[in-house]
């Protein structure tokens, strides 16, 4: 299962910056994640000042 950004997200972009294969966009003014894009490696999760990347 690709991880999902829960609704904790403040959109810091941090995750995004630290997904090494670009998986994680802004739609719509909420941070999302390409479940197709995502290899679940953890960095947005260990990244995340608020734990909102979940699996
Ligand atoms: Fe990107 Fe890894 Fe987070 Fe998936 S788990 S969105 S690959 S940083
Ligand atoms: Fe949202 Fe966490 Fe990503 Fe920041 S690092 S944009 S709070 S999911």
């Amino acid at each position: 299962m690709a991880y999902v950004i829960s609704d904790e997200c403040i959109n810091c972009g941090a995750c995004a910056a630290a997904c090494p294969v670009e998986a994680i966009s802004e739609k719509d003014g909420k941070m999302v994640i390409d479940p197709e894009k995502c290899i679940e490696c953890g960095s947005c999760a260990a990244t995340c000042p608020v734990g909102a990347p979940q699996n």
